[in-house]
């Protein structure tokens, strides 16, 4: 039996790379930082709800303390810091904010999690990152010129192809959801979270000679 957890899944994409997983079979652990919502989503969806905020490393100690064996992670949880941060009016904290969450937390609970992952025969681990982040396509993007969010996923990017290098047993990929309506960007995004997760999911579900290191959306590899 396959074991999976995915962070920031009491909704949006998360929540549906929860569905997905748990319909495919997997024993799934649904995290999030907010019991009251976490605990409702897990119900719905069949999934053991888990806390974990993670920017707290007690929060993090405590959830990887919980689990005994671990295959796939989906390190999906992410913020934007609101308001745009452009070149010009960057606002420090905020950007700080997001990189905690989008960057160091991912950081954070992989390390926490590798000795489990590393057990399994068959370890994966997704980074939900963003097509905005990559550096090929910046100078011409359409997207908000965010100074927190592009350069995180940027980053993420980066980390994911580090994991990959040092971890060769198991597979490390990034993944991009495509621009869907959830709360992160007030439901302005023309496809829908379901439509977002396919991606996340078929890395997460990936066989043994699948890639490792590379950044996919649904269609395939996207530049980095
Ligand atoms: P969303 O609906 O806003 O969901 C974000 C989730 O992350 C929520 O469950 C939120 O929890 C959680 N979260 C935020 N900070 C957290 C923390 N410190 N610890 C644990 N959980 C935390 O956004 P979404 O669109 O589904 O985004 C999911 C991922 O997809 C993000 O990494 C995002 O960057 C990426 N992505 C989204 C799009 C898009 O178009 N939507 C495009 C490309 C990439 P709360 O409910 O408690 O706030």
């Amino acid at each position: 039996m396959t074991t999976a957890l995915v962070t920031g899944a009491n909704k949006g994409i998360g929540l549906e790379i929860v569905k997905k997983l748990v319909d495919q079979g997997l024993t799934v652990y649904l995290g999030a930082r907010d019991p009251e919502k976490g605990e409702k989503a897990a119900a719905e969806v069949g999934a053991t709800f888990v806390q974990l905020d993670v920017t707290d490393p007690e929060s993090i100690r405590r959830a990887a303390a919980g689990l005994e064996r671990l295959d796939v992670l989906v390190n999906n949880a992410g913020i934007t810091g609101g308001r745009l941060n452009a070149p010009g009016d960057a606002d420090v904290p905020t950007i700080r904010e997001v990189f905690d969450t989008n960057v160091f937390g991912v950081i954070a609970l992989t390390d926490a999690l590798l000795p489990l992952l590393r057990k399994s025969e068959h370890g994966r681990i997704v980074n939900v990152s963003s097509t905005v982040g990559s550096l090929a396509g910046i100078p011409t993007s359409q997207s908000p010129p965010s100074l927190a969010y592009v350069p995180s996923k940027t980053a993420l990017n980066a980390v994911t192809v580090l994991y990959a290098k040092a971890e060769p047993g198991l597979r490390v990929n990034a993944a991009c959801p495509g621009y869907c309506a959830t709360d992160l960007n007030n439901h302005a995004g023309y496809r829908t979270a379901e439509q977002g997760a396919t991606s996340a999911v078929r890395l997460a579900t990936l066989a043994d000679d699948g890639p490792t290191g590379g950044f996919f959306d649904e269609d395939g590899p996207v530049a980095w």
